[in-house]
């Protein structure tokens, strides 16, 4: 089967001149429909810088990234809009909840984005909530919600336009232990059971474990790609 994603000798350059500072200086890999992987390595080596990439956030300095064989330097505007907020879903700290909205007002704004209509957005909001486990909390502002709801919001969010991939960029970093592993476990599921494509920034261990997948960069650079051979 053809990748999801295909991904060819891509640059990426910060600052110009004297200050230019090569982020990612050339890697390359391919990821299928259905895998889960994880991105790994140090603070400051790319990895946040990849995910932009992968998920259509930030384009390549130089080099292509191909979304379902479609060279992604070829959409633009309204079009790439529409084919991130319909193939992605994210779990990204930075995307957070607006406090001050509700749960579902928050869970809904990617369909109002895509122009789903009122009544079906409610629909499918409160059903990504229910199963979330959150549907109780439909009316509460984002304000008023423990760390792991918060987190299960920003997952009811993503799924809602029933994405092919979740980017996740250290989904449970801001969770303690128990917490993290319901997260971990939900994500897992999705891919699992749902067949959507997880790739995750971790600097945590076990969670990188697992992964179908690990992919380890250094200053820009791939160093190690391991896939776990089922036993
Ligand atoms: P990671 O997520 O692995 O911590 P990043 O991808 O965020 O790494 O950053 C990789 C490198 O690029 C770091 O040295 C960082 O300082 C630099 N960098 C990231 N974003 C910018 C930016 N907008 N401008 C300049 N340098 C940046
Ligand atoms: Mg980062």
């Amino acid at each position: 089967m053809a990748p999801i994603i295909s991904v060819r000798d891509v640059h990426r350059s910060y600052g110009r001149g004297p200050n230019r500072f090569e982020a990612l200086k050339g890697v390359s890999f391919d990821i299928a429909e259905g895998e889960s992987v994880a991105i790994v390595g140090k603070s400051g080596s790319g990895k946040s810088t990849l995910m932009h990439v992968l998920a259509l956030l930030d384009a390549p300095t130089t080099g292509t990234v191909e979304l379902e064989g479609v060279d992604t330097s070829t959409l633009k505007g309204g079009r790439l809009n529409r084919t991130r907020n319909k193939t992605f879903g994210f779990v990204f700290q930075q995307f957070f909840l607006t406090s001050s909205s509700s749960v579902l007002e928050n869970v809904v704004l990617p369909m109002k984005i895509a122009g789903v209509p009122r009544g079906e957005r409610r629909r499918r909001g409160l059903a990504a909530l229910e199963q979330l486990e959150l549907a109780d909390k439909a009316k509460n502002k984002g304000l008023n919600l423990s760390g792991g709801q918060k987190q299960r919001t920003v997952i009811a969010r993503a799924l809602v336009n029933d994405p092919r991939i979740i980017f996740a960029d250290e989904p449970t970093g801001n969770l303690d232990t128990a917490t993290g592993a319901v997260v971990e476990d939900i994500l897992f599921s999705l891919n699992r059971e749902s067949g959507i494509t997880l790739i995750v920034v971790t600097h945590d261990e076990e969670l990188a474990a697992r992964c179908d997948r690990r992919i380890v960069i250094r200053d820009g650079l791939i160093v190690d790609d391991e896939t776990e051979v089922a036993a």
